[in-house]
């Protein structure tokens, strides 16, 4: 496995390797790697020659700079995950390589990006769409692994790659849940034991036969701060926070 810091080293593999004539797979990430990471991975291995991770907290697409500062930063930790999970190349770029123009160019979504998501983090949708099109623009995969946990963005991105011709097919991973049934976050590692019990109520009662509005009461009454409770084309959204520990689920509504 190697480990590349800078766009021009990637450019430089990419020729002794000749990456051109393989099929790669790529699963871009914010690093602190867990199971959810390791199914894309795994899935990419599956169906390319060759799988590219990259690891880069993208401080554009945090609205909130306390979150961003408090992102878990597990390099040495990722690199063994990576290693273990047969990964073939990790991209783990600076800031200053991956916004040489200081976030002067940006990719912005103007519909989808401002609903869910998107109407409680400002900026948030504009800065991942930036950073995926930069990696997508430089890595230049066959396929492509995003996870159905972030789904309101896998289908921003789905949509980019249409609407700019990107020649990468984008392939839609389901969530991992943890034992107890709460999808694997790297922030989850920022709740306490008790924050983490309490945290358990979040997908059990977003999956509840009952009115939205009971859904956030619920919520509230539990100590859970409730960002919005949705349903949207077919799929029930949640986001909530515990403390300062901010979790999103979604589930497919049955018919
Ligand atoms: P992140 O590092 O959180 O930005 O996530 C990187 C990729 O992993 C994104 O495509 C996420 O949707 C995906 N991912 C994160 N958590 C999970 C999970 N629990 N199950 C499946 N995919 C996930």
């Amino acid at each position: 496995m190697k480990i590349i810091h800078t766009v021009a080293e990637w450019r430089m593999i990419q020729k002794e390797f000749n990456l051109s004539s393989e099929n790669i797979g790529f699963v871009p990430t914010m690093g602190n790697l867990h199971a959810g990471h390791q199914s894309l991975l795994q899935r990419s291995q599956q169906e390319n020659t060759v799988t590219v991770l990259s690891i880069f907290v993208n401080p554009t697409q945090f609205n909130n700079t306390d979150d961003l500062a408090k992102y878990p930063r597990t390099m040495e930790q990722d690199y063994q995950l990576a290693t273990d999970s047969g990964v073939d190349f990790i991209f783990a770029p600076t800031y200053s390589e991956m916004y040489a123009d200081n976030y002067r160019y940006q990719v912005c979504e103007n519909e989808l990006s401002h609903l869910l998501e998107g109407m409680h983090r400002p900026g948030h949708f504009s800065g991942m769409l930036t950073m995926v099109m930069k990696l997508l623009q430089l890595i230049k995969p066959t396929r492509a692994y995003f996870g159905e946990k972030d789904f309101q963005q896998l289908q921003l991105i789905k949509e980019m790659v249409s609407a700019f011709f990107i020649d990468t097919e984008i392939i839609a991973c389901p969530t991992m849940r943890d034992k107890n049934g709460l999808a694997m976050s790297s922030r989850n590692n920022r709740l306490t034991e008790q924050q983490y019990q309490l945290a358990l109520n979040f997908p059990r009662l977003l999956r509840m036969q009952l009115p939205l509005p009971e859904i956030i009461d619920r919520l509230t009454n539990l100590g859970f701060t409730v960002d919005y409770i949705e349903e949207f084309q077919g799929r029930r959204f949640g986001a909530v926070s515990v403390g300062d520990v901010r979790l999103i689920d979604n589930f497919l509504i049955a018919n």
